[in-house]
């Protein structure tokens, strides 16, 4: 068996795990990250960037690498109930110097980070191998055993940093079991041709009985369709037909094309759930992303909140694995730090899902547009609010761990 040794291994490539490999090794901390696939080609995944994560693009000084890549800007949301449409957020009125979400392919995203993180000497990424079980010693976590193309492989290391998803095996090896919130959704996503004189950049249309989210991707919209929970088997069951009816008559401006739905492995269920762990390390092990919180996909928040914790890693963890002398105390400041932006955002993503979603998905007859949204819509000014929780987060994150390649 090769035995691979580092400072710090991470576990898992998504926006959590790349970031933070890029900071620790930015900072001339030695870093390994695994990541099972053999690419970062998956469809349907976040792929929104947020004025936080473009703000750390600048102070990383990425910013014209990152504006050369293909994206779509977007800057304000809006909801549609019964046909009118009500603006809700408005991010060109938020605090900040990039005063807009950008939409790119996640895989886009990713690899960017991977371009980057590779030109510092103290990052490694390794690609299709799978960790399978912790190292554990008396003294705590001291790495992982993986399996990758040229068989077995221990990668020894100080810390063994969680970052594999809302399914992460790396936690439940630790043992480690999330809290679960129940989620009254699930989504379907699927893909429409854009055409010029199609509407808003970016919209969540909301009738009695069915919600689509429509957001804009240059030559094609990325289709969110709400549906209750479990209410999967029961669409398909109907046929795609009865679902593309459905969708257009919720979003009439797209009922010349529904056809583009050809069969139904065009459209990709994402079960939601929303968890979080109440504790997110033991010593030599810390979990961070979807699998310290897998969250809600109201305001498409995940990737940025994992981009966070991946920040505030390495904003407070740098110094104590330099110096070797990290202790589980340095890890639950981690855990302290960003489980208050975790709590808040969740409750209001559960509020949102209950009052406003699952409304909507119980209505028979057509329903006035809630007071919110018709509140907002008539006073802009109000429009930051919602733009601010969802572009910046609360407590956003800066970087604060110094540059040495
Ligand atoms: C369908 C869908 C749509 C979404 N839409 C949005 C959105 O619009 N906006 C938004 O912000 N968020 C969205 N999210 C959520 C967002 O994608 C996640 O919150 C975000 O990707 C979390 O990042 P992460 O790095 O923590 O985990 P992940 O992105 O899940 O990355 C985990 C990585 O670990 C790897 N891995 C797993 N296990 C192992 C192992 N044992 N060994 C090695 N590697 C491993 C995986 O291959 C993966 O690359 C969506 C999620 C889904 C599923």
């Amino acid at each position: 068996m090769d035995t691979v040794t580092t400072r710090l291994c991470i576990v898992g490539g998504g926006p959590a795990g790349m970031m933070a490999g890029l900071l620790f090794a930015r900072a001339g901390i030695d870093v390994t990250v695994l990541e099972k696939h053999a690419d970062f080609l998956r469809d349907f995944r976040g792929d929104t960037i947020h004025p936080s994560t473009l703000d750390l693009m600048d102070e990383l000084g990425f910013t014209e690498r990152f504006r050369a890549l293909p994206q779509r800007r977007v800057e304000n949301f809006s909801g549609v109930v019964n046909g009118r449409s009500y603006r809700v957020a408005d991010f060109s009125r938020l605090p900040t110097r990039n005063r807009f979400l950008s939409f790119m392919p996640q895989w886009d995203f990713l690899d960017f980070l991977a371009g980057e993180a590779v030109r510092y000497p103290a990052f490694r990424l390794i690609r299709r191998t799978e960790a399978q079980d912790l190292i554990e010693t008396e003294g705590g976590i001291a790495g992982v055993r993986a399996a990758g193309p040229g068989g077995s492989v221990e990668i020894r290391s100080d810390l063994v940093l969680c970052a594999d998803g809302r399914h992460s095996r790396m936690r439940e090896r630790a043992g480690f079991a999330p809290r679960v919130f129940g989620a009254p959704i699930d989504v379907l996503w699927f893909r429409l041709p854009r055409r010029d004189g199609d509407p808003e950049a970016a919209a969540g249309r909301f009738g009695p009985g069915r919600i689509l989210i429509t957001l804009d991707r240059g030559d094609e919209w990325q289709c969110a369709y709400v549906v209750p929970k479990g209410g999967d088997a029961a669409l398909r069951a109907q046929g795609l037909p009865a679902f593309r009816t459905l969708v257009a008559e919720i979003a009439p401006f797209l009922a010349d094309r529904t056809g583009a739905i050809a069969d139904w492995d065009d459209v990709k269920l994402l079960t939601v759930t929303v968890d979080r762990l109440e504790r997110w390390h033991r010593p030599g092990l810390l979990c961070i992303g979807d699998a310290a919180h897998a969250m809600s996909p109201v305001g498409g928040v995940g990737i940025n909140l994992a981009i966070q914790d991946a920040v505030a890693a390495a904003n407070l963890l740098t110094g104590p694995l330099r110096d070797g002398r990290l202790v589980e105390a340095d890890l639950a400041r981690v855990q302290a730090r960003r489980m208050f932006p975790v709590r808040v955002t969740q409750a209001l993503q559960r509020m949102i899902q209950s009052r406003v979603i699952a409304a909507s998905l119980a209505a028979d007859a057509p329903f006035r547009a809630p007071l919110a949204l018709r509140l907002l819509d008539a006073l802009p000014r109000l429009q930051v609010l919602p733009a601010r929780m969802i572009g910046m987060g609360v407590r956003p994150e800066h970087v604060r761990a110094p540059l040495r390649a």
